[in-house]
Protein backbone atom coordinates (compact mmCIF):
# COMPACT_ATOMS: atom_id res chain seq x y z
CA UNK A 1 0.00 0.00 0.00
CA UNK A 2 2.79 2.36 0.44
CA UNK A 3 4.93 1.38 -2.95
CA UNK A 4 4.18 2.27 -6.76
CA UNK A 5 1.25 1.24 -8.66
CA UNK A 6 1.00 -1.22 -10.96
CA UNK A 7 0.84 -0.99 -14.85
CA UNK A 8 -1.76 -3.03 -16.48
CA UNK A 9 -2.24 -6.78 -17.29
CA UNK A 10 -3.42 -8.17 -20.36
CA UNK A 11 -4.95 -11.24 -21.45
CA UNK A 12 -5.30 -13.70 -24.79
CA UNK A 13 -7.59 -16.40 -25.24
CA UNK A 14 -8.47 -19.01 -27.65
CA UNK A 15 -11.00 -21.75 -26.76
CA UNK A 16 -12.67 -24.52 -28.61
CA UNK A 17 -16.22 -23.15 -27.59
CA UNK A 18 -18.17 -19.87 -27.76
CA UNK A 19 -17.20 -18.67 -24.31
CA UNK A 20 -14.25 -16.82 -24.76
CA UNK A 21 -15.53 -14.08 -23.14
CA UNK A 22 -16.42 -15.49 -19.86
CA UNK A 23 -13.14 -17.07 -19.66
CA UNK A 24 -11.60 -13.71 -20.23
CA UNK A 25 -13.75 -12.30 -17.86
CA UNK A 26 -12.62 -14.57 -14.91
CA UNK A 27 -8.81 -14.45 -16.08
CA UNK A 28 -9.03 -10.46 -15.70
CA UNK A 29 -10.79 -10.85 -12.18
CA UNK A 30 -7.65 -12.79 -11.29
CA UNK A 31 -4.94 -9.78 -11.87
CA UNK A 32 -7.05 -7.20 -11.41
CA UNK A 33 -4.69 -5.94 -8.63
CA UNK A 34 -2.83 -5.11 -11.55
CA UNK A 35 -4.86 -2.31 -13.07
CA UNK A 36 -8.32 -0.84 -11.53
CA UNK A 37 -9.18 2.16 -13.27
CA UNK A 38 -10.79 0.38 -15.52
CA UNK A 39 -11.08 -3.01 -18.13
CA UNK A 40 -12.35 -3.98 -21.48
CA UNK A 41 -12.47 -7.61 -23.27
CA UNK A 42 -12.74 -8.03 -26.93
CA UNK A 43 -13.92 -11.24 -29.28
CA UNK A 44 -14.29 -12.24 -32.58
CA UNK A 45 -17.76 -13.05 -33.25
CA UNK A 46 -17.27 -14.73 -36.45
CA UNK A 47 -17.91 -11.78 -38.26
CA UNK A 48 -16.49 -8.82 -36.60
CA UNK A 49 -14.75 -7.83 -33.27
CA UNK A 50 -16.75 -6.53 -30.58
CA UNK A 51 -15.63 -4.91 -27.44
CA UNK A 52 -17.53 -4.06 -24.51
CA UNK A 53 -14.83 -2.05 -21.64
CA UNK A 54 -15.37 0.92 -19.11
CA UNK A 55 -13.99 2.69 -16.00
CA UNK A 56 -13.65 0.54 -12.87
CA UNK A 57 -13.07 -2.54 -11.63
CA UNK A 58 -13.43 -5.68 -14.08
CA UNK A 59 -17.05 -6.52 -12.57
CA UNK A 60 -18.43 -3.06 -12.73
CA UNK A 61 -16.46 -2.09 -15.78
CA UNK A 62 -17.99 -5.10 -17.91
CA UNK A 63 -21.52 -5.62 -17.13
CA UNK A 64 -23.21 -8.83 -17.07
CA UNK A 65 -25.50 -7.91 -20.16
CA UNK A 66 -22.58 -6.85 -22.06
CA UNK A 67 -20.60 -9.44 -21.60
CA UNK A 68 -23.43 -12.16 -22.59
CA UNK A 69 -22.91 -10.26 -25.94
CA UNK A 70 -19.56 -11.09 -26.32
CA UNK A 71 -19.92 -14.15 -28.23
CA UNK A 72 -16.87 -15.47 -29.66
CA UNK A 73 -13.92 -18.39 -29.41
CA UNK A 74 -11.56 -16.20 -29.49
CA UNK A 75 -10.34 -12.78 -27.76
CA UNK A 76 -7.90 -10.40 -25.93
CA UNK A 77 -8.69 -8.27 -21.98
CA UNK A 78 -7.59 -5.61 -20.38
CA UNK A 79 -7.13 -4.83 -16.94
CA UNK A 80 -6.13 -0.89 -16.68
CA UNK A 81 -3.88 1.06 -14.13
CA UNK A 82 -3.40 4.90 -15.79
CA UNK A 83 -0.44 6.86 -15.42
CA UNK A 84 -0.81 10.54 -14.49
CA UNK A 85 -0.63 11.37 -18.19
CA UNK A 86 -3.29 8.79 -18.94
CA UNK A 87 -6.28 9.19 -16.93
CA UNK A 88 -9.64 8.93 -18.06
CA UNK A 89 -11.93 6.72 -19.96
CA UNK A 90 -11.11 7.54 -23.23
CA UNK A 91 -7.95 5.72 -22.76
CA UNK A 92 -9.51 2.53 -21.91
CA UNK A 93 -8.27 -0.88 -23.57
CA UNK A 94 -8.30 -2.77 -25.89
CA UNK A 95 -8.05 -0.31 -28.70
CA UNK A 96 -9.25 -1.15 -31.81
CA UNK A 97 -8.63 0.04 -35.45
CA UNK A 98 -10.58 -1.06 -38.14
CA UNK A 99 -9.47 -1.56 -41.63
CA UNK A 100 -10.38 -2.87 -44.87
CA UNK A 101 -9.06 -5.99 -44.16
CA UNK A 102 -10.64 -6.06 -40.67
CA UNK A 103 -10.17 -4.98 -37.18
CA UNK A 104 -7.37 -5.16 -34.92
CA UNK A 105 -7.66 -4.91 -31.15
CA UNK A 106 -4.86 -4.44 -28.65
CA UNK A 107 -4.64 -5.01 -24.70
CA UNK A 108 -1.31 -3.27 -23.54
CA UNK A 109 1.27 -3.51 -20.39
CA UNK A 110 3.86 -1.11 -19.87
CA UNK A 111 4.89 1.73 -21.29
CA UNK A 112 6.78 3.16 -24.92
CA UNK A 113 9.56 5.33 -24.22
CA UNK A 114 10.06 6.89 -27.99
CA UNK A 115 6.08 7.88 -27.35
CA UNK A 116 6.50 11.57 -27.93
CA UNK A 117 9.06 10.99 -30.86
CA UNK A 118 6.69 8.56 -32.39
CA UNK A 119 3.65 10.54 -32.06
CA UNK A 120 5.11 13.33 -33.35
CA UNK A 121 6.78 11.57 -36.35
CA UNK A 122 2.97 10.38 -37.49
CA UNK A 123 0.99 13.90 -36.20
CA UNK A 124 3.31 15.33 -38.78
CA UNK A 125 2.61 12.60 -41.22
CA UNK A 126 -0.75 14.15 -40.92
CA UNK A 127 -2.22 11.15 -38.38
CA UNK A 128 -4.72 12.59 -35.48
CA UNK A 129 -4.78 10.75 -32.47
CA UNK A 130 -8.07 10.22 -30.21
CA UNK A 131 -5.89 9.20 -26.68
CA UNK A 132 -2.93 10.33 -25.17
CA UNK A 133 -2.12 6.79 -24.57
CA UNK A 134 1.06 4.91 -26.11
CA UNK A 135 -1.21 1.73 -26.87
CA UNK A 136 -3.41 3.47 -29.29
CA UNK A 137 -0.02 4.67 -31.48
CA UNK A 138 0.94 1.04 -30.83
CA UNK A 139 -2.41 0.02 -32.32
CA UNK A 140 -2.39 2.52 -35.35
CA UNK A 141 1.05 1.50 -35.89
CA UNK A 142 0.38 -2.48 -36.29
CA UNK A 143 -2.87 -1.35 -37.97
CA UNK A 144 -0.68 0.57 -41.05
CA UNK A 145 1.76 -1.78 -41.71
CA UNK A 146 -1.53 -4.54 -41.73
CA UNK A 147 -3.00 -2.30 -44.34
CA UNK A 148 0.03 -2.76 -46.59
CA UNK A 149 0.42 -6.61 -45.88
CA UNK A 150 -2.25 -8.01 -44.45
CA UNK A 151 0.51 -10.33 -42.83
CA UNK A 152 -0.23 -9.86 -38.71
CA UNK A 153 3.56 -11.59 -37.92
CA UNK A 154 5.34 -9.20 -40.48
CA UNK A 155 3.28 -6.04 -39.11
CA UNK A 156 3.34 -6.70 -35.64
CA UNK A 157 7.40 -7.10 -36.30
CA UNK A 158 7.59 -3.84 -38.13
CA UNK A 159 5.75 -2.37 -35.22
CA UNK A 160 8.36 -3.78 -33.10
CA UNK A 161 11.26 -2.34 -34.95
CA UNK A 162 9.30 1.57 -34.76
CA UNK A 163 8.78 1.53 -30.55
CA UNK A 164 11.23 1.34 -27.89
CA UNK A 165 10.68 0.57 -24.05
CA UNK A 166 8.61 -1.89 -22.07
CA UNK A 167 5.22 -4.50 -23.96
CA UNK A 168 3.62 -7.10 -23.34
CA UNK A 169 0.56 -7.03 -25.94
CA UNK A 170 -2.46 -9.56 -26.57
CA UNK A 171 -3.60 -8.49 -30.16
CA UNK A 172 -7.07 -9.52 -31.50
CA UNK A 173 -6.48 -9.36 -35.50
CA UNK A 174 -9.86 -10.88 -36.79
CA UNK A 175 -10.37 -14.00 -35.65
CA UNK A 176 -6.38 -14.35 -34.57
CA UNK A 177 -4.87 -13.99 -31.43
CA UNK A 178 -1.22 -13.20 -30.89
CA UNK A 179 0.75 -12.73 -27.33
CA UNK A 180 4.00 -10.16 -27.85
CA UNK A 181 6.42 -9.69 -25.67
CA UNK A 182 9.20 -6.59 -25.91
CA UNK A 183 12.63 -7.77 -26.73
CA UNK A 184 13.56 -6.79 -22.90
CA UNK A 185 11.11 -8.90 -21.44
CA UNK A 186 10.38 -5.80 -18.95
CA UNK A 187 7.17 -7.03 -18.08
CA UNK A 188 5.85 -10.89 -17.72
CA UNK A 189 3.63 -12.80 -20.32
CA UNK A 190 2.84 -16.26 -19.53
CA UNK A 191 1.04 -18.98 -21.68
CA UNK A 192 -1.27 -22.05 -20.49
CA UNK A 193 -3.11 -24.47 -21.87
CA UNK A 194 -6.63 -25.06 -20.04
CA UNK A 195 -8.06 -28.74 -20.98
CA UNK A 196 -10.64 -29.34 -23.42
CA UNK A 197 -10.78 -25.62 -24.16
CA UNK A 198 -7.51 -23.91 -25.84
CA UNK A 199 -4.44 -21.61 -25.01
CA UNK A 200 -4.41 -18.65 -23.11
CA UNK A 201 -1.99 -16.02 -22.57
CA UNK A 202 -1.92 -13.65 -19.29
CA UNK A 203 0.18 -11.35 -17.33
CA UNK A 204 0.67 -13.63 -14.87
CA UNK A 205 0.04 -17.53 -14.31
CA UNK A 206 -2.23 -17.35 -11.68
CA UNK A 207 -5.14 -16.46 -14.37
CA UNK A 208 -3.96 -20.16 -15.71
CA UNK A 209 -4.46 -21.89 -12.19
CA UNK A 210 -8.07 -20.62 -12.22
CA UNK A 211 -8.98 -23.11 -14.81
CA UNK A 212 -6.54 -25.83 -13.53
CA UNK A 213 -4.68 -24.70 -16.22
CA UNK A 214 -1.48 -26.32 -17.40
CA UNK A 215 1.72 -23.41 -17.46
CA UNK A 216 2.99 -24.26 -20.68
CA UNK A 217 5.56 -21.46 -20.46
CA UNK A 218 7.12 -17.89 -20.37
CA UNK A 219 6.65 -15.69 -23.41
CA UNK A 220 10.34 -15.52 -24.64
CA UNK A 221 11.53 -11.71 -24.97
CA UNK A 222 10.98 -10.46 -28.57
CA UNK A 223 8.77 -13.57 -28.97
CA UNK A 224 5.46 -13.52 -30.52
CA UNK A 225 3.21 -16.46 -30.15
CA UNK A 226 0.20 -17.20 -32.48
CA UNK A 227 -2.55 -19.09 -30.50
CA UNK A 228 -5.04 -21.14 -32.10
CA UNK A 229 -7.65 -23.56 -30.70
CA UNK A 230 -5.07 -26.55 -31.57
CA UNK A 231 -2.51 -24.81 -29.99
CA UNK A 232 -0.47 -22.18 -30.58
CA UNK A 233 3.14 -21.16 -32.83
CA UNK A 234 6.13 -19.42 -31.91
CA UNK A 235 7.57 -16.86 -33.41
CA UNK A 236 10.81 -15.95 -31.98
CA UNK A 237 13.01 -13.21 -32.44
CA UNK A 238 14.85 -13.04 -35.11
CA UNK A 239 17.56 -11.19 -33.21
CA UNK A 240 19.33 -11.99 -29.50
CA UNK A 241 17.56 -10.09 -27.11
CA UNK A 242 19.23 -8.99 -23.60
CA UNK A 243 16.71 -9.51 -20.72
CA UNK A 244 16.14 -7.46 -18.24
CA UNK A 245 12.89 -8.34 -16.28
CA UNK A 246 11.61 -6.04 -13.94
CA UNK A 247 12.73 -6.70 -10.15
CA UNK A 248 9.60 -5.01 -9.03
CA UNK A 249 7.39 -7.68 -10.02
CA UNK A 250 8.85 -10.10 -7.76
CA UNK A 251 8.57 -7.54 -4.94
CA UNK A 252 5.63 -6.00 -5.20
CA UNK A 253 3.53 -6.35 -8.11
CA UNK A 254 2.57 -9.92 -8.92
CA UNK A 255 0.69 -12.34 -6.87
CA UNK A 256 2.74 -14.20 -4.79
CA UNK A 257 1.30 -17.53 -6.19
CA UNK A 258 2.37 -16.53 -9.72
CA UNK A 259 5.52 -18.02 -11.55
CA UNK A 260 7.14 -14.84 -12.90
CA UNK A 261 10.02 -15.85 -15.61
CA UNK A 262 10.56 -18.98 -13.85
CA UNK A 263 10.25 -17.66 -10.20
CA UNK A 264 7.75 -17.94 -7.62
CA UNK A 265 6.59 -14.85 -6.81
CA UNK A 266 6.19 -16.03 -3.14
CA UNK A 267 9.36 -17.72 -2.92
CA UNK A 268 11.53 -14.84 -3.98
CA UNK A 269 9.48 -12.39 -1.34
CA UNK A 270 10.59 -14.97 1.23
CA UNK A 271 13.88 -15.15 -0.07
CA UNK A 272 14.12 -11.01 0.32
CA UNK A 273 13.10 -11.25 3.99
CA UNK A 274 15.91 -14.10 5.29
CA UNK A 275 18.59 -12.70 3.41
CA UNK A 276 17.21 -9.08 4.76
CA UNK A 277 16.99 -10.59 8.47
CA UNK A 278 20.99 -11.39 7.62
CA UNK A 279 21.91 -8.27 6.55
CA UNK A 280 19.63 -5.67 9.07
CA UNK A 281 19.42 -8.16 12.34
CA UNK A 282 17.17 -6.43 14.81
CA UNK A 283 17.04 -7.23 18.78
CA UNK A 284 12.95 -7.29 18.93
CA UNK A 285 10.33 -9.23 20.19
CA UNK A 286 8.43 -9.78 17.30
CA UNK A 287 8.29 -9.80 13.39
CA UNK A 288 4.81 -8.06 11.50
CA UNK A 289 4.23 -7.58 7.96
CA UNK A 290 2.64 -4.68 6.57
CA UNK A 291 -0.40 -6.29 4.77
CA UNK A 292 -0.95 -7.49 2.59
CA UNK A 293 2.49 -7.52 -0.29
CA UNK A 294 4.55 -7.37 2.98
CA UNK A 295 3.37 -10.59 4.47
CA UNK A 296 6.27 -13.20 2.87
CA UNK A 297 8.91 -10.72 3.04
CA UNK A 298 8.28 -10.58 7.25
CA UNK A 299 7.26 -14.40 7.08
CA UNK A 300 11.34 -14.74 5.43
CA UNK A 301 12.97 -12.10 7.98
CA UNK A 302 10.99 -13.85 11.12
CA UNK A 303 12.50 -17.35 9.40
CA UNK A 304 15.76 -15.77 8.99
CA UNK A 305 15.99 -14.22 12.47
CA UNK A 306 14.22 -16.94 14.63
CA UNK A 307 11.86 -14.36 16.18
CA UNK A 308 8.11 -14.97 16.50
CA UNK A 309 5.85 -13.54 13.43
CA UNK A 310 2.99 -12.30 14.53
CA UNK A 311 -0.13 -11.03 12.47
CA UNK A 312 -0.27 -7.21 14.58
CA UNK A 313 -2.64 -5.49 11.98
CA UNK A 314 -6.19 -5.94 11.01
CA UNK A 315 -6.87 -5.19 7.20
CA UNK A 316 -10.22 -3.45 5.81
CA UNK A 317 -10.36 -5.26 3.53
CA UNK A 318 -14.27 -3.30 1.97
CA UNK A 319 -11.88 0.54 1.41
CA UNK A 320 -13.31 1.40 -1.85
CA UNK A 321 -9.66 1.09 -3.65
CA UNK A 322 -10.20 4.01 -5.86
CA UNK A 323 -10.67 6.25 -3.63
CA UNK A 324 -7.34 5.25 -1.86
CA UNK A 325 -5.62 5.52 -4.98
CA UNK A 326 -6.80 8.82 -6.38
CA UNK A 327 -4.32 11.54 -4.43
CA UNK A 328 -1.41 11.06 -2.51
CA UNK A 329 -3.85 13.17 0.37
CA UNK A 330 -6.63 10.88 0.18
CA UNK A 331 -3.80 8.20 0.23
CA UNK A 332 -2.26 8.98 3.36
CA UNK A 333 -5.38 8.96 5.34
CA UNK A 334 -6.48 5.58 3.43
CA UNK A 335 -4.36 4.20 6.09
CA UNK A 336 -6.37 4.78 9.22
CA UNK A 337 -8.99 3.69 7.11
CA UNK A 338 -7.36 0.29 6.05
CA UNK A 339 -4.89 -0.84 8.92
CA UNK A 340 -5.57 -0.95 12.52
CA UNK A 341 -3.22 -2.43 14.99
CA UNK A 342 -4.20 -5.56 17.01
CA UNK A 343 -3.22 -4.13 20.23
CA UNK A 344 -2.56 -7.43 22.15
CA UNK A 345 -0.10 -7.97 19.72
CA UNK A 346 2.05 -5.64 19.93
CA UNK A 347 1.70 -3.59 23.67
CA UNK A 348 4.90 -3.29 25.63
CA UNK A 349 6.24 -4.78 22.56
CA UNK A 350 9.73 -3.87 20.77
CA UNK A 351 8.49 -4.95 17.32
CA UNK A 352 9.64 -4.82 14.23
CA UNK A 353 7.29 -4.24 10.65
CA UNK A 354 8.51 -5.39 7.04
CA UNK A 355 7.60 -3.53 4.12
CA UNK A 356 8.13 -4.52 0.46
CA UNK A 357 9.04 -0.62 -0.65
CA UNK A 358 9.11 2.52 0.28
CA UNK A 359 8.92 4.95 -2.60
CA UNK A 360 7.78 8.46 -1.05
CA UNK A 361 7.72 7.34 2.16
CA UNK A 362 4.44 9.03 3.22
CA UNK A 363 2.04 6.19 4.96
CA UNK A 364 4.89 4.61 6.67
CA UNK A 365 5.16 7.06 9.60
CA UNK A 366 1.53 7.20 9.97
CA UNK A 367 2.00 3.07 10.39
CA UNK A 368 4.62 4.00 13.10
CA UNK A 369 2.66 6.45 14.86
CA UNK A 370 -0.44 3.87 14.97
CA UNK A 371 1.81 1.10 16.13
CA UNK A 372 3.04 3.60 18.72
CA UNK A 373 -0.51 4.80 20.17
CA UNK A 374 -1.03 0.92 20.61
CA UNK A 375 1.08 0.58 22.89
CA UNK A 376 4.74 -0.66 21.03
CA UNK A 377 8.02 -0.09 22.92
CA UNK A 378 9.96 0.04 20.11
CA UNK A 379 8.92 -0.15 16.17
CA UNK A 380 11.89 -1.13 13.78
CA UNK A 381 11.05 -1.30 9.75
CA UNK A 382 12.93 -3.43 7.32
CA UNK A 383 12.45 -3.04 3.77
CA UNK A 384 12.05 -5.83 0.93
CA UNK A 385 13.52 -3.45 -1.90
CA UNK A 386 16.78 -1.15 -1.98
CA UNK A 387 16.11 2.13 -1.82
CA UNK A 388 14.59 3.95 -5.26
CA UNK A 389 16.60 6.81 -6.44
CA UNK A 390 15.54 6.85 -9.89
CA UNK A 391 12.46 6.96 -12.24
CA UNK A 392 10.82 4.14 -14.03
CA UNK A 393 10.13 4.76 -17.85
CA UNK A 394 9.05 0.92 -18.45
CA UNK A 395 5.47 1.23 -16.75
CA UNK A 396 5.46 1.69 -13.18
CA UNK A 397 4.47 4.78 -11.81
CA UNK A 398 7.62 6.73 -11.01
CA UNK A 399 8.32 9.20 -12.91
CA UNK A 400 10.33 11.95 -11.20
CA UNK A 401 13.15 11.90 -8.73
CA UNK A 402 11.85 14.53 -6.23
CA UNK A 403 8.87 11.91 -4.90
CA UNK A 404 11.67 9.69 -3.69
CA UNK A 405 12.71 9.91 0.11
CA UNK A 406 15.86 7.88 -0.52
CA UNK A 407 17.49 10.67 -2.61
CA UNK A 408 16.03 13.84 -0.35
CA UNK A 409 17.42 11.96 2.97
CA UNK A 410 20.11 9.91 4.09
CA UNK A 411 19.25 6.40 5.50
CA UNK A 412 19.20 7.99 9.27
CA UNK A 413 17.42 11.02 8.23
CA UNK A 414 15.40 8.45 6.38
CA UNK A 415 14.26 6.86 9.92
CA UNK A 416 14.03 10.27 11.76
CA UNK A 417 11.57 11.31 9.14
CA UNK A 418 9.50 8.28 9.63
CA UNK A 419 9.96 8.20 13.35
CA UNK A 420 11.37 4.51 13.02
CA UNK A 421 13.87 3.01 16.29
CA UNK A 422 15.75 1.82 13.39
CA UNK A 423 15.69 1.25 9.45
CA UNK A 424 17.10 -1.35 6.93
CA UNK A 425 16.53 -2.21 3.50
CA UNK A 426 18.00 -5.15 1.52
CA UNK A 427 21.35 -4.61 -0.66
CA UNK A 428 21.29 -4.95 -4.72
CA UNK A 429 23.11 -7.93 -4.15
CA UNK A 430 21.21 -9.47 -1.97
CA UNK A 431 18.03 -8.45 -3.36
CA UNK A 432 19.38 -10.24 -6.63
CA UNK A 433 20.28 -13.43 -4.93
CA UNK A 434 16.73 -13.17 -3.63
CA UNK A 435 15.32 -13.49 -6.84
CA UNK A 436 17.64 -16.08 -8.07
CA UNK A 437 18.95 -14.80 -11.40
CA UNK A 438 21.58 -13.17 -13.38
CA UNK A 439 22.02 -9.45 -12.13
CA UNK A 440 22.24 -9.52 -16.06
CA UNK A 441 19.16 -10.32 -16.49
CA UNK A 442 17.20 -8.15 -14.30
CA UNK A 443 16.01 -3.89 -14.95
CA UNK A 444 17.25 -2.84 -11.39
CA UNK A 445 17.20 0.76 -13.05
CA UNK A 446 14.80 2.42 -10.04
CA UNK A 447 17.76 1.43 -8.20
CA UNK A 448 20.87 1.92 -9.89
CA UNK A 449 20.24 4.22 -12.90
CA UNK A 450 21.06 2.00 -15.31
CA UNK A 451 18.78 2.03 -18.06
CA UNK A 452 18.33 -0.73 -20.17
CA UNK A 453 17.47 1.11 -23.29
CA UNK A 454 18.05 4.66 -24.46
CA UNK A 455 15.80 7.21 -22.43
CA UNK A 456 15.74 10.72 -23.88
CA UNK A 457 16.16 13.53 -21.98
CA UNK A 458 17.70 10.81 -19.05
CA UNK A 459 21.62 11.47 -18.54
CA UNK A 460 22.10 8.61 -16.63
CA UNK A 461 21.65 5.24 -18.83
CA UNK A 462 23.57 2.25 -20.42
CA UNK A 463 23.05 1.40 -23.32
CA UNK A 464 22.33 -1.71 -25.03
CA UNK A 465 24.82 -2.41 -27.49
CA UNK A 466 22.21 -5.12 -29.56
CA UNK A 467 19.76 -3.44 -32.24
CA UNK A 468 16.35 -5.16 -32.08
CA UNK A 469 15.45 -4.41 -35.78
CA UNK A 470 12.86 -6.90 -36.96
CA UNK A 471 12.75 -6.34 -40.52
FE1 LIG B 1 11.02 -2.26 -12.79
FE2 LIG B 1 12.48 -0.33 -11.67
FE3 LIG B 1 13.13 -1.29 -14.09
FE4 LIG B 1 10.92 0.18 -13.76
S1 LIG B 1 13.05 0.85 -13.50
S2 LIG B 1 11.12 -1.71 -14.93
S3 LIG B 1 10.26 -0.47 -11.71
S4 LIG B 1 13.13 -2.39 -12.12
Amino acid sequence: MTGPKHSCGVIGLYSTKDDAAADIFKALRIIQHRGQEGAGISVFNGTKVVTAKGPGLVHDAIKKEDLGKLNGMCGIGHARYPSAQTKGEKNAEPIEVEMTHGTVAMAHNGNITNYQELKKKYLDAGWSFLTDSDSELISRVTAKYLVQNNDPIKAIRSMMSEIEGAYCLTVLYNNKVFGVRDPYGFRPLCLGRIHDKGYILASESAAIDIFRGEFVRDVMPGEIIEITADGFKSHPSPTPCQTAHCMFEWIYFARPDSIINGREVYEVRRNVGEILAKECPADVDLIMPVPDSGRAHALGYALGSKIRYEEGFMKNRFVDRTFILSDQKQREAGVTLKLNPIRSTVKGKRVLIVDDSVVRGTTMPRIIRMLRDAGAKEVHVRIGCPPIIAPCYYGVDMKSRDQFIALKYSLEETREQIGADSLGYISISGLVKAIGKPENDLCLACLNSRYPTPIPGETHRFQSTLNHSFE
